[in-house]
């Protein structure tokens, strides 16, 4: 089916639903005729077993459900936490849409109201733009104080800018710009005293630009505890997307100077950030926390029937059967928050925070590697599986959650950590250069002007 009619069909679906419920309802997505499937289970009462989704036979004998309930959500980020609270529908969120994305998986990824997506695909000529993000190198959207979109803009392959914006009527109006605009580069500067909230906001630094500035660095520095007095920070922010689009975070390069190390990002022409020598900032992740595939005993299920009583009893996790002392592995670097025996539901288990953005967690292990506080590496040993709590059978069950919310890890998307080679990382090396030089030039003067002015310290 073309993506339109696909779009036009599901609109429709949508407005049916509408009409018919007040509900909210959650849809996953996985291809085109899962969606259609799926989207009408929860308010048609078709059994889930008729989805692309079910598990195979036997498969729940592995496994007693897990409630929601016995084991409390993971804790946000307590940066994000702060900012949200402080600056609410200030923030702009920025998405990098991958290969498999749609409009349907950015609005599930992000927790974003179908009501908003329904609305969104009213307007005219929306539906051209967002029935493929194929050509699509990033979207920025604004929320709310409860949730729902106040804008949202793309920023497409052919440099056009596409924004979304909510009228005094409610309504989502449309305007396109050709993006053919001059970068203007505005320079920030500061020096840590009390939280980087504060030391940013009095540089001048938007409160957008101080998330993405955490979110880039996330996997080199905890926000919350790695930052000390007299930390410095130097930001080059592109500030002409201000006017057309109101958009005021848009870091191009950042360095971090610590005490004994120095960060430097710059962001390339795929939205995403690397170190000067072309080394993705983020860290791999990898979906297998076993070290390998291993036989997926029942997968990640928002909408999964207990095999006895027929209730809907959400699987938020992937479960693996494995004999009862297989290795568990950190699947990228991280903190341990919390490492607990004797759970009811979880019985031995593991949270882990891994950068500001993603929580995982291992639970019915027999034997903890960690401690609570800890830093570990991808790949170093965090535990043992094992068949503790509610569980019926040896296994390890894995949840991975993305800004809070629980999601499939066979399916998200996580970060690669790639280096850029051969001919990839000079073509790099040419665009980000007058980055890099600019900054310098920049850090330069501030070190003038601060040993003029006798501030600087050391
Ligand atoms: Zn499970």
């Amino acid at each position: 089916m073309p993506a339109n009619q696909f779009l036009r069909a599901c609109s429709r679906l949508f407005d049916r639903h509408q009409r018919s419920s007040s509900q909210p309802f959650n849809f996953k997505i996985r291809g085109i005729l899962p969606l259609v499937l799926i989207a009408s289970v929860p308010f048609s009462g078709l059994s889930v077993a008729n989805t692309s989704e079910q598990n195979e036979p036997g498969a729940f004998e592995f496994h007693a459900p897990l409630f929601e309930s016995d084991l409390e959500a993971p804790e946000q980020d307590p940066l994000q936490s702060f900012i949200e609270q402080k600056a609410g529908q200030e923030i702009w969120r920025e998405y990098t849409p991958s290969g498999n994305d749609n409009i349907w998986t950015f609005f599930q990824n992000q927790s974003l109201s179908e009501l908003d997506l329904i609305e969104l695909l009213k307007v005219d000529k929306a539906e051209a733009y967002l029935a493929s993000l194929e050509s699509v190198v990033n979207i920025r959207y604004q929320l709310y104080r409860n949730n729902r979109l106040a804008r949202l803009s793309l920023t497409m392959k052919s440099g056009e800018i596409v924004l979304l914006q909510k009228n005094e009527d409610s309504l989502f109006n449309l305007s396109i710009n050709s993006g053919d605009h001059l970068p203007e580069f505005k320079t920030f500067t500061g020096e840590i005293q009390g939280s980087l909230y504060q030391s940013a906001r009095k540089a001048g630094v938007s409160v957008s630009a101080i998330l993405q500035f955490a979110t880039i660095f996330q996997w080199q520095i905890d926000f919350n505890k790695d930052l000390r007095a007299g930390d410095r920070f130097e930001l080059l922010i592109d500030d002409s997307l201000k006017n057309s689009q109101g958009f005021d975070g848009n870091i191009l390069a950042a360095r971090l100077y610590q005490k004994d190390e120095v960060h430097t990002a710059v962001r390339y022409s795929d939205s995403q950030y690397y170190t000067p020598q072309g080394k993705m900032l983020s860290s791999s992740f990898s979906r297998y926390p076993l070290g390998k595939e291993s036989r997926v005993s029942s997968g990640f299920n928002p909408a999964r029937k207990h095999p006895i009583t027929g209730q809907v009893r959400p699987h938020r996790g992937t479960d693996w059967a494995v004999p009862v002392g297989t290795a568990v592995y950190a699947p990228a670097d991280g903190v341990i928050v919390k490492a607990q025996k004797n759970h009811p539901a979880a019985g031995t288990f593991i949270e882990m925070r891994n950068g500001r953005r993603f929580v995982t967690r291992y639970l019915h292990l027999s034997q903890l590697d960690v401690k609570e506080g800890q830093q570990v590496r991808k790949g170093d040993t965090i535990g043992r599986t094992g068949n503790t709590g509610l569980s019926t059978g040896p296994h390890l069950h894995f949840e991975l959650f993305v800004d809070g919310k629980a999601v499939d890890v066979m399916t998200a998307r996580l970060p690669t950590g790639e280096s850029l080679q051969g001919d990839a990382l000079k073509r790099f090396k040419i665009a980000t250069q007058p980055l890099i030089s600019a900054m310098n030039r920049d850090q330069q003067e501030t070190l003038l002007a601060s040993k003029e002015t006798g501030t600087l310290k050391n």
